[in-house]
């Protein structure tokens, strides 16, 4: 039995490893959180997962997830537009959902290393060595699944983190009158927010902003008041919602250069291996397909003598390339009709009065179902 070492337990690391422990392959999954936890995450997953998630019963059905089929514009000035989603997605908390996949791994014999972050990965002869604050272990596979930005990227040299990146996450869960079919996207300056609902009635709301305008506000409320505020859409969803959390959650350094998907002999996996823009609405369903793709190319290795260590990594990355590279471009384009007064116009006028137009950009970020 090889070592594999899967560094990371969000959506791609907790899948691949569910995947290889179907076929009896068990790895170990270095988490340096606490399961269930709250991340930033708009929370909405797109319908192409659905049927892999259902093959290898991981779709969260026990939380009755909303059903989207509908996608709310509205530009920074508060115009709307209303558009049909052909594929849509279906709504559940990463709280709930991480947990859920986290148990089903541990079912099947996954073993996990909680609290611990690794710091430094090594690839010398045909082996592994990574360094955790706790301990080192040495592994034949290491599976990259540590998400957007990590330690582990400077360490590992990536040419992504010389560049800083000017984008902050913001996210909340809230109790309000948002119909339950309908993601909306409410842009406001150098940001958007997307609003939908998740499960037990809770809506989830979450913002991408510009670093500048925390700099130049202080504060989040301030922000929020002073910037968000401008979209009427936004003002009544703030003053008309309960909000659930003591304070929100919040990430910076999110950023959408482009990275290699393997680096050092590692496999990377959903973000650490690109992200897509947040406003796409599927960078959950890309965490689950690359894990699919690389685990079942691993599974292919540890099966098959002829099937070397060259030959996984040249695979993956061609699979991976072809699977998501243009939409990766796709979702930074379009990302650019977000957060401009005339920008957002233009993209509300677009899916209001060119609607084939519009569901063809959209069509662009979202791949078939899988
Ligand atoms: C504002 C915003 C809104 C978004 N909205 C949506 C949406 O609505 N729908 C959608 O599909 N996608 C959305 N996304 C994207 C989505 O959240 C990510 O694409 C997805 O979570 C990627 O999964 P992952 O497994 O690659 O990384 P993550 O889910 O981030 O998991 C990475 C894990 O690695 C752990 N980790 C990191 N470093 C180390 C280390 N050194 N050692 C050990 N553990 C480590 C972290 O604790 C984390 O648990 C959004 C993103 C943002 C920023």
């Amino acid at each position: 039995m090889k070592g594999i070492i899967i560094i990371g337990g969000g959506l791609a690391g907790l899948i691949a490893s569910i995947r290889l422990a179907s076929e009896g392959f068990i790895s170990t999954v270095i988490e340096k959180k606490k399961y269930p936890f709250h991340r930033v995450c708009g929370e909405y997953i797109s319908n192409e997962t659905v049927p892999f998630l259902k093959t290898f019963g991981l779709f969260p059905e026990k939380f009755d997830p909303p059903n989207v089929n509908q996608l709310q514009l509205t530009s920074v000035n508060g115009k709307e537009a209303i558009l049909g989603l052909d594929l849509g997605g279906f709504g559940v908390s990463r709280f709930s959902f991480d947990q859920f996949l986290y148990e089903k791994a541990v079912g099947l014999g996954v073993s996990f290393l909680l609290e611990e972050e690794a710091i430094k990965v090594s690839f010398e002869g045909d082996n592994f060595s990574i360094t955790t604050n706790k301990r080192t272990l040495t592994a034949d596979l290491v599976m990259g699944c540590y998400g957007k930005r990590s330690k582990l990227d400077i360490v590992l040299n990536r040419s992504f983190v010389k560049k800083r990146s000017p984008y902050i996450g913001v996210k909340y869960h809230i109790r309000t009158d948002h119909p339950s079919n309908r993601i909306s996207l409410h842009n406001f300056k150098d940001g958007y927010c997307g609003v939908s609902n998740i499960e037990n009635g809770k809506t989830n709301l979450c913002y991408l902003s510009h670093r500048e305008n925390i700099k130049k506000f202080g504060n989040l409320p301030d922000l929020e008041r002073a910037v968000l505020y401008k979209n009427p859409y936004l003002k009544y969803l703030f003053n008309n919602s309960e909000f659930l959390f003591d304070r929100p959650e919040t990430i910076n350094e999110i950023s959408f250069e482009t990275k290699l998907p393997v680096e050092n002999h590692i496999l990377m996996l959903g973000d650490a291996a690109g992200m897509i823009t947040p406003l796409c609405g599927n960078g959950m369903a890309l965490a689950i397909h690359s894990a699919k793709i690389a685990s079942e190319l691993v599974i292919k290795h540890l099966k098959q003598v002829n099937f070397n260590r060259n030959l996984l990594e040249t695979e993956y990355s061609t699979q991976w390339r072809s699977s998501f590279k243009n939409r990766l471009r796709a979702g930074r384009q379009i990302q650019r009709l977000f957060g401009s007064e005339w920008a957002s116009n233009l993209a509300v006028n677009l899916a209001r009065y060119s609607k084939p137009v519009a569901s063809f950009l959209v069509a662009q970020t979202h791949g078939n179902p899988f």
